[in-house]
């Protein structure tokens, strides 16, 4: 969509400042222009009449009555289609915060402006709005009782995808993680989201967790077999350490499919709740006794800490997706990704960013020292058929 086609509104508690908005995104052509001076009057133009005709919100953020924190969070309660972009002259710490509470309200972000407003720095947000697809308000996941679950594994529904991970210096493609997911009958492909915590939380996860080791060692039989030393990783769930016979029976069952467990790397998460520290530990301890790499997952979340650095002989750190989107553009992101992968480079583990959706991260990232990448800037999660050709294919980055 170009500029001269869009509709914005805007709002602002100071006059001046709103009829110098005003006039900025005229001289733009921006093609029908609202102004509010409060968050009242902006929600009730927004649910008026002419709501459809909204396309942005310019949104100053200290305002008397309704400051913009609270009209933000109505406008995501709202379900429109309304994108926003944040004006203010606070900390851009703040803002950031501000920034990451409106998308989790659900409100599409163009991003933020410090004040005072450029022309310029306008025009280039507005422009996002065009290569930005507009949010189709989300059909509800299906979910599924765990009968209908289990009734699925039992049917051989549930197979891994391929999400490939990238060495940044050589650029050459170093292995993959394998991703669960439900091939339903009638739903079509359905993501972990939908199946694990039901299966988790009733004692049911080996099921899976064994299906996806063994169906993913059967692929990396035939990657290697094509001749590409590739390794895969698998995802453990924390549940299932508890039980000390883990560790043989995984060993076992990698063994029979004639795979080393060196090309096996198995992800595991810390569950702050974690109780049976022992019994896990044990596993882990066995699991790389046996030649398994582990890998620390999710890295710097609640679930991932730093305490488990000191305790688990893990060979791959894998920094979370919430800190590496996006890094590049903010300093404390920016700092925290660095120093994960400082610490990992003297700890003599791999670092492995997940998460990488665009050049300009993965340029930040190799200017950092990252050793591997994990991103839709490489390539999505995809079916075993599709990874074939996606190896035989690759070209270094
Ligand atoms: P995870 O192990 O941290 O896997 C990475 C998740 O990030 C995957 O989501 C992947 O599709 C997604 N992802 C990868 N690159 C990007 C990107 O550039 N942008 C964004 N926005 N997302 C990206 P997925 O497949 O939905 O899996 C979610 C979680 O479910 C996994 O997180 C893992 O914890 C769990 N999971 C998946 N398969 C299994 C399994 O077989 N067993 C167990 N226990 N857990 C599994
Ligand atoms: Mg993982
Ligand atoms: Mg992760």
């Amino acid at each position: 969509m170009k500029i001269t086609d869009l509709n914005v509104m805007i709002l602002e508690d100071d006059e001046f400042q709103r009829n110098m908005l005003v006039g900025m995104l005229g001289t733009l052509g921006v093609a029908s222009i609202l102004d509010a001076s409060n968050g009242k009057q902006a929600l009730e133009i927004i649910h008026g009449p002419k709501s459809e005709a909204i396309d942005v919100v310019l949104c100053d953020l200290n305002m008397p009555e309704m400051d913009g924190m609270e009209f933000l969070r109505h406008l995501g309660a709202g379900h429109r289609n309304i994108a926003v972009i944040l004006i203010s002259a606070l900390d851009s710490k703040l803002l950031t915060s501000v920034g990451r509470m409106t998308e989790l309200y659900g409100v599409q972000l163009l991003g933020v402006i410090e004040k005072p407003v450029l022309p310029e720095s306008l025009r280039e947000h507005l422009l996002k709005y065009r290569l930005t697809t507009r949010k189709v308000p989300r059909a509800a996941a299906p979910s599924f009782a765990l009968d209908e679950i289990l009734a699925g594994i039992r049917a051989d529904q549930f197979v891994p995808f391929f999400q490939p991970k990238v060495d940044m210096k050589s650029g050459r493609l170093t292995g993959a993680e394998a991703l669960a997911r439900w091939i339903h009958p009638d739903h079509g492909v359905i993501g972990p989201h939908a199946f694990i915590p039901a299966l988790e939380q009733t004692g049911n996860i080996d099921d899976l967790t064994f299906r996806m080791l063994r169906k993913s060692a059967a692929a990396l039989r035939s990657f290697h077999e094509k001749g590409h030393r590739l390794t895969v990783s698998v995802n453990l769930s924390l549940v299932s350490l508890d039980d000390t016979s883990l560790a043989d029976r995984i060993t076992q069952a990698v063994c029979e499919l004639g795979v080393d467990p060196k090309f096996i790397v198995l992800e595991i998460t810390e569950s702050a709740a974690m109780t049976n520290v022992a019994p896990a530990l044990e596993n882990l301890a066995r699991l790389c006794m046996n030649g398994f790499a582990l890998s620390i997952d999710d890295y710097g979340t609640g679930s991932s800490n730093i305490q488990q650095l000191t305790r688990i002989a893990f060979s791959e750190l894998k920094i979370d997706q919430s800190f590496v989107k996006d890094f590049a553009d903010n300093k404390a992101l920016r700092i925290v990704v660095e120093s994960s992968i400082d610490m990992a480079r003297k700890l003599l583990v791999r670092s492995v960013a997940e998460g990488v959706e665009t050049q300009r991260d993965w340029d930040g990232l190799k200017l950092v020292g990252c050793d591997t990448v994990q991103g839709y800037f490489v390539a999505r999660p995809m079916d075993e058929a599709a990874f074939h050709k996606f190896v035989a294919d690759f070209l270094p980055f």
